[in-house]
C-alpha cells in the first residue's frame, strides 16, 4: 500500500465529475487500499478519488471505526432535520466552515468485491458520506457556505496555499500532521 499525494484546492481534478466504475477490478481495490492508507496518514475520516488525482467514482470513509469503501455511491434518501456542523477538507487544509446538511442519509454503493450494499447513517457518518459523495461530483464544502463565509474561507486559504506548490500536499508517513478531523 502507498500513501498518495493529496491534491489541494486549485487543482482542476477536484472540480471534475468522476467516471462510474464499470467493474471492481484489482486496480480499483489497490486504489481503495491506497486511499485508506492516505486517509489514515492524514488523520482524515474520509477521502475521495479526485483528492488523490484519480477520476474513478470511489471514496473511503472511517468514522469512529465504521470503515467503508464506496464504489459508485449514491444518496438514495435523506431524512431528518438539517444539521449544521463545522467541516474541513484534506484538500483545503486549515480551512473550516459550518455546513448545513440532512442529518440522516441512506447511501447505496458497491463494496470492494463489487457487491451492492445500502447503509443508513446519521450524525458525523452521514455528514462524511455526503461530503465525500459531493467530491465525486466536483463539489466542495465551500460551495455550501454563504457568500460571506465562503469569501472568508477563501481569504484564509490564500494564506495557506503557497505551502502547496503545484496544488500537491505530500504527507509525512506516520506523522500526525493534523489533530483535527478533516474529510
Ligand atoms: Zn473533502
Amino acid at each position: 500500500m502507498s500513501v498518495l499525494a493529496i491534491r489541494v484546492l486549485g487543482d482542476p481534478v477536484l472540480r471534475e465529475e468522476t467516471r462510474l466504475v464499470t467493474e471492481v477490478t484489482d486496480d480499483i481495490r489497490r486504489l481503495i487500499d491506497d486511499m485508506f492508507e492516505t486517509m489514515y496518514a492524514a488523520n482524515g475520516i474520509g477521502l475521495a478519488a479526485p483528492q488523490v488525482g484519480r477520476t474513478q467514482r470511489v471514496c473511503v470513509v472511517d468514522v469512529e471505526g465504521a470503515a467503508y469503501a464506496l464504489v459508485n455511491p449514491e444518496v438514495v434518501r435523506t431524512t431528518g432535520p438539517k444539521a449544521k456542523a463545522e467541516e474541513g477538507c484534506l484538500s483545503i487544509p486549515d480551512v473550516y466552515g459550518d455546513v448545513e446538511r440532512p442529518s440522516r442519509v441512506t447511501v447505496q454503493a458497491l463494496d470492494r468485491d463489487g457487491a451492492s450494499f445500502e447503509v443508513t447513517a446519521e450524525g458525523l457518518l452521514a455528514r462524511c458520506f455526503q461530503h465525500e459523495i459531493d467530491h465525486l461530483h466536483g463539489k466542495l464544502f465551500l460551495d455550501h457556505l454563504s457568500f460571506l463565509k465562503r469569501r472568508a474561507a477563501l481569504a484564509r486559504w490564500d494564506e495557506e496555499k503557497d505551502q502547496y506548490p503545484g496544488f500537491i500536499r505530500v504527507l509525512k508517513v506516520g506523522g500526525s500532521e493534523h489533530p483535527d478531523e478533516e474529510l
